[in-house]
């Protein structure tokens, strides 16, 4: 069977990564693609819900799941740390199924090196001022927080070309096709097509 393909995408907080990812998942169907959830020490956020937006552990536990190899990938981002589990991702992606990670530059880097046939997305807000206003509009995090994150973001910027693909995330609607455009255009590289359609391939090709 066909595996699928792993796909990274970074931004810096606010860009809208999250959005676009809830908004590509509303139109796609589970058994096509699932987004990884990652491992926490952050505080969770009103509305967050354990499991679902990510595990909320300790720091103590997070280091045992270090100890255990446990990460495909783990880094400490705005003093925290966040990492993605390895069993379900590998296990998920032999199935077939695409799989997407929202993940800083330093976890990118780490799964490029593991995994060189993933593919990589950057996300950019059109604007300094757009992406302070958008992690204001956001209203889940203090001040101090929104600081330490605008603060980050022209590090976190500065990597955008390590990565496959880039998107401007100006108007929602648009950046969300380009987000799709990128995946079927993924799924149609020759490679894949042969996998997937073996059969009527041969069918084809017959006398
Ligand atoms: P979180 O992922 O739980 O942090 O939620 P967000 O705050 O990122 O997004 C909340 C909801 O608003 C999601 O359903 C998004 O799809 C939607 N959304 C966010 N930004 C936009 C936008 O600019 N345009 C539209 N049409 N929907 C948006
Ligand atoms: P990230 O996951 O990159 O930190 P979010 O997806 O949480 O960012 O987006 C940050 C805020 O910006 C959210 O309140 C979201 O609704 C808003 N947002 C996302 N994309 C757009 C857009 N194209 N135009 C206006 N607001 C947006
Ligand atoms: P947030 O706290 O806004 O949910 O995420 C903060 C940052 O941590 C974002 O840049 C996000 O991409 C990154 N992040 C979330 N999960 C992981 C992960 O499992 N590994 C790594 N390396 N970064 C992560």
């Amino acid at each position: 069977m066909a595996k699928g393909t792993l796909y990274i995408i970074s931004a810096p907080s606010g860009a809208g990564k999250s959005s676009l990812i809830q908004a590509l998942f509303k139109t796609q169907p589970a058994y096509d693609m699932q987004v990884s959830i990652s491992h926490t020490t952050r505080e969770k956020r009103p509305g967050e819900v354990e499991g679902e937006h990510y595990y909320f552990v300790s720091v103590d536990e997070f280091k045992q799941l270090i100890k255990q190899d446990a990460f495909l990938e783990y880094a400490e981002v705005f003093g925290n740390y966040y990492g993605t589990s390895r069993p379900r991702i590998e296990r998920v992606l032999s199935q077939g199924i695409d799989v997407f990670l929202d993940i800083d530059w330093q976890g990118a880097r780490q799964i490029r090196e593991k995994m060189p046939n993933s593919r990589s997305i950057f996300i950019l807000p059109p604007s300094k001022d757009e992406l302070a206003r958008r992690l204001q509009g956001r209203g889940q995090d203090s001040d101090e927080i929104i600081a330490k994150r605008m603060d980050k973001a022209v590090q976190e910027i500065s990597h955008y070309a390590e990565y496959n693909y880039l998107i401007i995330n100006d108007d929602f609607d648009l950046a969300l096709h380009d987000l799709k455009a990128i995946i079927r255009t993924e799924r149609l590289l020759l490679e894949r097509q042969k996998q997937r359609n073996e059969a009527l391939i041969s069918k084809l090709l017959a006398d």
